[in-house]
């Protein structure tokens, strides 16, 4: 019985390493999924946008203001959505960009080793869950990196 709980101990330990690095990398590749639906949503507002423009003046009218600024505002909220979520994916490199001079940082330092600036707490950004393509590629990645470590296993014995 000893014998089997430390081998399933181990398993768990090893699966833990494992389940870990991938489950950053699929964090990473669910945050670079999402990063791309908002560039896409975004460069389809500006269609938008374009269409409405274009119809109105061509029928001679005035464009109506509203409308335009309302899908402006649209792609301002996506844009800022975008950077939170490109700040997320260098918290999980553990680096995060000065928010003076721009350098790669420690994801833990208080103060810009450059410029000495005081650095805000990285905000956590919830994603939600959308049915999306992004899926198939984390598995594909996934038993990517577990195939590499099976091979790094047989290389050292
Ligand atoms: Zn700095």
């Amino acid at each position: 019985m000893d014998f089997f709980d430390k081998l399933s101990k181990k398993a768990s330990e090893t699966y833990q390493v494992t389940k870990e690095k991938a489950s950053n990398l699929s964090e990473e590749l669910k945050i670079k999924g999402k990063i791309n639906e908002l560039n896409e949503k975004i460069e389809k507002t500006y269609d938008t946008i374009g269409r409405i423009v274009y119809n109105e003046i061509k029928d001679g009218k005035d464009v109506v203001r509203e409308e335009i600024t309302e899908k402006c505002e649209e792609i301002s909220r996506k844009k800022d959505e975008i950077s939170k979520l490109e700040e997320q994916l260098l918290a999980i490199k553990k680096v995060k960009k000065c928010v003076s001079c721009g350098a790669a940082i420690n994801i833990n330092d208080e103060f810009c080793p450059k410029c000495g600036k005081e650095q805000p707490k990285v905000e956590k950004v919830e994603i939600k869950e959308e049915p999306t393509n992004t899926k198939e590629a984390e598995v594909v990645e996934i038993n990517n990196v577990e195939n590499s470590n099976n091979e790094d296993n047989e290389n050292n014995n």
